[in-house]
């Protein structure tokens, strides 16, 4: 993101900010009083004023004005959303939001952006910038397309412009039906294939449609289809301003829309992906903006690390085979000689031989367990086994990068080939060299991918400069952000100093919507009679909730081990993370009359389910951090370095944090009830346990199961 001037202070906000929340700044609150609700009364549906979020917009207008950073934890219920979008709209100046969901996204521009335009009476522009994936690119489709054997012309009309060709035909009459996947009419394109391949036809045809280039437009698209891949406007394959389609290119069309808004809702996934492209040619996307609100602010540490961080794999390997092989198609390069091709075919052949060396070597490591997924630390002895063949893998990345750039009068596109090439070729060298103290290099295998990584130790110096730097003001919160009362801990992991705090609590009342029940016996979680006893508790548990609960676990392997265990024991309808999408089995969760759903950390946070569908979490052990995985154990070891204790300041307020978040996602609402339990007696048993205990929600304890059924009859 370019920097922002200075901007001129707005002394007004604050007041103004005071006037829709109802009342004078600092003047006390009156929940429940419709004449000091202000304009959001009646505008915003469900609204009732509620102190914390007053004091929260309050909070967030100050630092506008003051510049600077703050750190908000607004425990549920607060209604944070609208404490930081009401002082951004009335702000005048740009605002970029950032959330860690998809869900949160879109109820803020599909939901709580037009009720507040409706209750403030001020006009405003929104963007909603997705990643760049989620988008066509023009220019790989044309080459697709071509290389499918359409002709360049039969479906690019001149521009009347810029004199260069245009890829989407006039679009069809308004009686035209959008395009379906469920829709397998033969088609008669004109573009080679698609004739055959219903996909590619269906995919032509809403090209020729499209607005925004949103595969989101193609509504039953599977997620992971390979066609997708092929267009999608990645970075990686983007020819940026030397694109011919450049003007009319989506991403361009979305960077040029979010820099004429107001608001700017992206998720951290592109705030970091954005910040991490350097060059600002082939992938910046997100505008200047002059104010930041950093929402579900916890997840930035874990997204900031992964796209900070270097990745050759063999599926980006075979992507560039892949997209080489098209740009030979589109133009006709093979009749420039062999070369071309046997440059790639020599680089899947080094490609397959690499790859295969690393997973046999993880398979020959004394921690296998035998897992698809998986990260192993790389120490010299392995790396030193796979030398020869990443060096001979980078050497024939060097030679399609050279035989590319030869091509007398090269299309941009081969050109970029010849780019990516190079830049894998670096990287790859950089991970097998794994000489930089400041990064952790790792392994890891997920399915059929293969991916050689590595990944900075510490990201709070690279969030500090890259992100935060940027803005006049940055506001990070979310519902779980400090640890026994102090923001340290994520001060520290995020580079946050200085900065404003403030903390809100629950506007839940915990003593009378929830109980905490802890087992009154069970073995060490390590025993292997843990997973046994838990599904014990878990099936005694269940009866007396009757289903409704999410049993959330800290490893597949526990979630495996019992799972049996309770589907024996009780006739609630069971669903298992893994077994669908997310999205689907939390719909099916939702619509199920006394559901049970066993997930693993993926259900831990971002998930909402209002009302008694949820009445019951369970949490099987303290979740902390995998000591043996690479990212965790390299962290560890740095503050160990500098003298400092990593399980007291890293390994506790990481799993306090995670806890939190699990147990929230029971009381979503002020008329949701239930039951909180962790089944991990270390509770009780260790010192560190207090530590969880007091941050614990303020629920009535119990260590009793009719407790349980006594709170549902009642
Ligand atoms: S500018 Fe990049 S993303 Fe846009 S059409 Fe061109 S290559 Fe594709």
């Amino acid at each position: 993101m370019p920097e922002v001037p200075p901007l001129p202070r707005a002394p007004a906000l604050t007041s103004l900010v005071a006037r829709v929340f109802g009342g004078a700044p600092g003047a006390a609150a009156a929940p429940g009083c419709p004449d000091d609700a202000g304009p959001l009364a009646g505008a915003v549906p469900e609204f009732e004023p509620r102190p914390g979020q007053r004091d929260m917009a309050l909070a967030i207008a100050g630092i506008f004005e003051q510049g600077g950073r703050m750190l908000v934890e607004a425990g549920t219920g607060t209604g944070k959303t609208l404490a930081y979008l009401v002082p951004a709209i009335l702000s005048r100046q740009r605002v970029l939001v950032s959330t860690g969901t998809k869900n949160l996204e879109e109820q803020i521009y599909f939901k709580d952006l037009p009720a507040l335009a409706d209750a403030l009476g001020v006009r405003f522009t929104a963007t909603y910038m997705k990643g760049r994936a989620n988008y066509l690119c023009l220019q790989r489709l044309q080459t697709l397309r071509e290389s499918r054997g359409g002709s360049s012309s039969s479906g690019v009309r001149p521009s009347t412009g810029s004199g260069r060709g245009e890829l989407v035909e006039p679009r069809r009459r308004e009686s035209d039906v959008g395009p379906r996947l469920s829709d397998s009419r033969p088609r008669t394109s004109d573009f080679g294939r698609a004739d055959t391949d219903p996909l590619f036809g269906l995919l032509l045809d809403w090209a020729r449609e499209t607005e925004t280039g949103d595969r989101a437009e193609l509504g039953d698209l599977p997620e992971d289809l390979p066609l997708w891949n092929e267009v999608a406007a990645t970075s990686d394959a983007c020819l940026g301003s030397n694109c011919p389609h450049y003007n009319d290119c989506y991403v361009t069309r979305m960077r040029r829309r979010a820099a004429e808004s107001d608001i700017v809702i992206v998720n951290h996934h592109l705030l970091c992906a954005d910040a991490a492209v350097r060059q600002g040619e082939y992938g910046e996307v997100i505008p200047a903006c002059a104010y930041a609100v950093i929402d579900e602010a916890h997840q930035l540490e874990d997204v900031a690390t992964q796209y900070f961080g270097i990745a050759v794999s063999n599926y980006r390997v075979e992507e560039l085979c892949h997209d080489a092989e098209q740009v030979i198609g589109a133009h006709g390069l093979d009749r420039e000689g062999f070369e071309l091709g046997q440059s790639i075919e020599h680089l899947r052949d080094r490609a397959r031989t690499f790859f295969m060396g690393l997973q046999f070597g993880r398979m020959a490591g004394p921690n296998y367990q035998g897992s698809g997924e998986d990260r192993i630390r790389l120490n010299s002895e392995f790396l030193a086994d796979n030398a020869d063949a990443g060096h001979e893998l980078g050497g024939a990345l060097e030679g399609v990068e050279q035989v590319f750039c030869a091509i007398k009068d090269a299309p941009e596109d081969a050109l970029a080939i010849a780019r990516r090439a190079g830049e894998i070729r670096d990287e790859l060298r950089f991970l097998l060299r794994a000489s930089d103290p400041d990064f952790v290099y790792y392994l890891e295998t997920r399915g059929h991918g293969v991916f050689l990584r590595a990944s900075p130790i510490e990201v709070s110096r690279i969030i500090r400069t890259q992100l935060l730097d940027r803005f006049q003001a940055v506001v990070l919160t979310s519902a779980t952000l400090s640890v026994a009362g102090s923001f340290d801990y994520m001060r520290s992991r995020l580079g946050v100093h200085p900065a404003n705090e403030l903390r809100l609590a629950s506007e839940f009342d915990y003593s009378q919507q929830a109980i905490l029940y802890l087992p009154p016996r069970m073995p060490d979680p390590r025993s292997p009679a843990f997973p046994e006893a838990a599904a014990e508790q878990i099936v005694e548990i269940l009866e007396r909730t009757r289903g409704r609960a999410f049993v959330l676990f800290t490893s597949y392997a526990m979630l495996r081990a019992v799972q049996p265990a309770v589907e024996r024991a009780v006739t609630f309808p069971i669903f298992v993370q893994g077994a669908a999408p997310r999205s689907v089995l939390l719909q099916q969760f939702r619509t199920t009359a006394h559901a049970v759903l066993l997930a693993t950390s993926s259900f831990w946070q971002g998930v909402d389910v209002v009302g008694e569908a949820l009445s019951c979490v369970i949490v099987d052990k303290l979740p902390f951090a995998s000591p043996a995985d690479p990212v965790t154990s390299a962290r560890m070891d740095a503050i160990a370095r500098r003298g400092g204790e990593p399980f007291w300041e890293y390994e506790v307020p990481l799993a306090i944090l995670t806890l939190q978040q699990g147990l929230g996602r029971l009381i979503r609402h002020r008329r949701d009830r239930g039951v909180l339990s962790v089944l991990d007696p270390r509770l009780r048993t260790k010192a560190y346990g207090q530590a969880f205990l007091e941050a614990l929600p303020p629920a009535p304890l119990t260590t009793s199961l009719d407790a349980i059924s006594r709170f549902f009859a009642e």
